[in-house]
């Protein structure tokens, strides 16, 4: 489906539940903490939301249904390569990515130490500077999520302008003609 307009907002939410002693991932980084988010692939619910925001945007099928947790091959995988498939997919539509704005909700750990991290690091995956990524972290009071780590992300994605045709003059073409 080619999408038509200059502009387009794509919207992704993910959650994931904490389990010891894996690895925490988010946003592409690891960080130090005695529980990890469990899932099929490495678990990243952040570059998960922003995967299905890209594919949102685009009007794609979903992460779920381009990489099922029911394959093999998805087990343990590292979440970039689902990125990276949702940007190829930008790029072949013919848009970038203007911004992206996400908003963690987990009770720990604390997000604000490793934010200019996961910023730095969702600069380099998806190529655009970190002036153009909101990174904000609540805890989830009241919602009894507490062992959970849930995101949402919101991109706006904009058309590349095409190179201009070169411009033939009048005059040639009727001189061809003539
Ligand atoms: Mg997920």
């Amino acid at each position: 489906m080619k999408p038509t307009s200059s502009i387009r907002i794509g919207y992704g939410w993910d959650s994931h539940e904490f389990k010891r002693g894996i690895p925490l991932k988010i946003g592409g980084v690891t960080l130090e903490h005695p529980k990890g988010l469990g899932g099929h692939s490495d678990g990243d619910v952040l570059l998960h939301a922003i995967t299905d925001a890209l594919l949102g945007a685009l009007a794609a099928p979903d992460i779920g249904s381009l990489f099922p947790p029911s394959d093999p091959q998805w087990k343990g995988a590292d979440s970039t390569v689902f990125l990276k498939e949702a940007l190829t997919r930008v790029r072949q539509a013919g848009y970038r990515i203007a911004n992206l704005d996400s908003t963690l909700i987990l009770s720990e750990p604390k997000i604000g130490p490793h934010t200019a991290a996961i910023r730095a690091r969702i600069s380099e995956l998806v190529g655009i500077p970190g002036a153009s990524i909101g990174i904000k972290a609540k805890t989830p009071e009241g919602m009894g999520t507490d062992n959970a780590a849930i995101a949402h992300v919101a991109v706006l994605l904009e058309e590349v302008e095409r190179p201009a045709k070169p411009k033939i003059s009048n005059n040639k073409t009727k001189s061809k003609k003539a």
